[in-house]
């Protein structure tokens, strides 16, 4: 699962490891289709990363409140103060982890469910 699941983090291929997801940063919304080294197909089916955006919208809310208590009640900024910074991180986060949030669902589904991601398929 460890395996798995950093080769998610490294945007990599989460059967293999060798492939990777994103063929350049430029392209920042663009994912190949299928794996260049063992050819596993992504986009398993229609839709099939919505998911994705529960892993991005949770890791974004978290470090909201971590921010909005650290930032609060730890250093004394006004929710005024705060509305734009956070505004900001409410947005920038998710653009940011955008590939990291479909890359760690593909490799929660390969942990979770094997079907489809057995080497002989
Ligand atoms: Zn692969």
């Amino acid at each position: 699962m460890g395996t798995i699941l950093g080769r998610g983090w490294r945007l990599r291929c989460p059967r293999c490891g060798e492939g990777r997801l994103y063929p350049s940063a430029r392209r920042w919304f663009v994912m190949h289709e299928r794996c260049e080294a063992c050819n596993l197909k992504y986009e398993r089916d229609r839709g099939y990363f919505l998911g994705s955006t529960y892993i991005n919208y949770g890791w974004t809310g978290m470090l909201l409140v971590v921010l909005y208590f650290g930032l609060h009640f730890g250093c004394g900024f006004t929710n005024t103060q705060l509305s734009f910074p956070l505004a900001a991180v409410f947005i920038g986060v998710p653009i940011v982890m955008w590939r990291h949030a479909r890359s760690i669902w593909l490799a929660m589904d390969c942990v979770f469910d094997r079907t489809g991601f057995a080497e002989d398929e």
